[in-house]
């Protein structure tokens, strides 16, 4: 028999544990019914580390997720830790997790729910059944690169710089996982960049172009520049599948997408690492929110968001699509039966606690598997 798959849980600060309680609700229904076997512990991050440990980041909670076939983190930071030194603020224990792990790739999909498509700031028939995701190198361009700083010229006048460098494994590592990706969805890739004025965005085409040749012909590819990508992504988001790019444009373009969905109490992420050779993969799912602190302990916070990351867990670091697609099925159901959180509602509608959308969603998980 094989060893049950580990699963570390780190609920963090503000709503996290809130939505967390609700998370674990949904897994206990696929426990119980045995579509999953997890062996699931939870540990401390963030503020809440910081608390007890003195630091956000610990070495036990560090080793609990190299040792974990997936992590799931709800969120991070607050008004109470704000006067902490930099290097132990919250925040410092989710970029230390994401390092450690050696998560390269940051996947953001851009799901809008049939039902929710009037609450975009889009016109509903451009966003309504939009699916796309966006897979941001994570580790590399401009962020990290070297030389870096703010020095004082000899005329007195001062200069900021930063470096945009990519190697070609680091460009064949993330445009790989977006290949992958698009196997398992529309079979088509964006290659992002700007290689009109940029050395590094002419070597980024290159080699995602020769691995295309390579490994990927069945995937459609497609180069586009990332100012070009912006403007697209507000005319007609549905023209993309999965979009590759580095880590600047990739944080610019994933808040751009996100926000087509509404609210940021709906979406899911993931970060991966490199695929060993045994397939394993390190994985951290996360919402993109942060720890909402002005209704954080009110009880009323959306827990989709982290059920979702739940769902491309499930999906992609475990291959149960099936199940995926029936937690995913059920959010729908609940949503089209309007049952919602306040910053979903809509008109005539009576915003839910955290609780009963939780509650919600096992009840349809229920009704729709029995
Ligand atoms: P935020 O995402 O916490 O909140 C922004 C707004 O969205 C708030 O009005 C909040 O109430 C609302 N919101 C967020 N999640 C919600 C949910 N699930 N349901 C309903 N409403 C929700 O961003 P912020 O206010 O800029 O940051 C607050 C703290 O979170 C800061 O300390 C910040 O550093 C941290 N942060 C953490 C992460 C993370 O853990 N990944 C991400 C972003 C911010």
């Amino acid at each position: 028999m094989t060893a049950p798959k580990k699963i570390l849980l780190l609920p963090g600060d503000g709503i996290g544990p809130e939505v967390t309680a609700v998370l674990r609700k949904v897994m206990d229904w696929f426990q119980q019914t045995g579509r999953t076997t997890f062996d699931i512990t939870e540990g401390l991050i963030g503020g809440a580390s910081y608390d007890a440990h003195g630091t956000p980041l610990t070495a036990d909670t560090i080793a609990a997720a190299g040792k974990a076939d997936a992590v799931i983190l709800a969120c991070v930071g607050g008004p109470k830790w704000e006067k902490v030194p930099f290097a132990v603020r919250p925040e410092a224990g989710l970029l230390g997790i994401r390092k450690e792990m050696g998560l390269f790739a940051n996947l953001r999909p851009a799901l809008v729910f049939d039902v929710l498509a009037n609450a975009s700031t889009l016109k509903p028939e451009i966003v309504a059944g939009l699916d796309i995701m966006i897979v941001r190198e994570l580790l590399g361009g401009v962020y990290f690169g070297e030389p870096r700083g703010i020095e004082t010229l000899p005329n007195g006048e001062r200069r900021g710089f930063n470096t945009q460098s990519y190697t070609t494994s680091e460009i064949i590592r993330v445009a790989r996982v977006a290949f992958e990706l698009a196997r398992k969805r529309g079979k088509k890739v964006h290659s992002v960049e700007k290689a009109n004025v940029m050395e590094s965005g002419i070597l980024w085409k290159e080699e995602v172009t020769k691995l295309h040749a390579a490994e990927y012909k069945d995937i459609e590819l497609l180069h586009m520049y990332a100012d070009n990508c912006a403007m697209q992504l507000a005319r007609n988001p549905k023209q993309f599948d999965v979009i590759v790019t580095d880590n600047l444009f990739g944080d610019v373009l994933s808040d751009l997408a996100s926000m087509m969905t509404g609210s940021l109490g709906m979406l899911p992420s993931a970060s991966l690492g490199a695929k060993e050779v045994s397939g394993r993969q390190a994985a951290l799912y996360e919402p993109i929110h942060g720890s909402a602190p002005d209704i954080a302990g009110k009880g009323v916070a959306n827990p989709l968001a982290l059920i979702l990351s739940y769902a491309m867990m499930l999906r992609y670091s475990f291959n149960m699509a099936a199940a995926a697609d029936l937690l995913e099925k059920a959010v729908q159901n609940v949503l089209r039966a309007g049952v919602r959180t306040a910053d979903i509602v809509e008109k005539g509608q009576t915003p839910v606690s955290t609780a009963v959308m939780g509650d919600a969603v096992v009840k349809e998980l229920s009704r729709l598997a029995p």
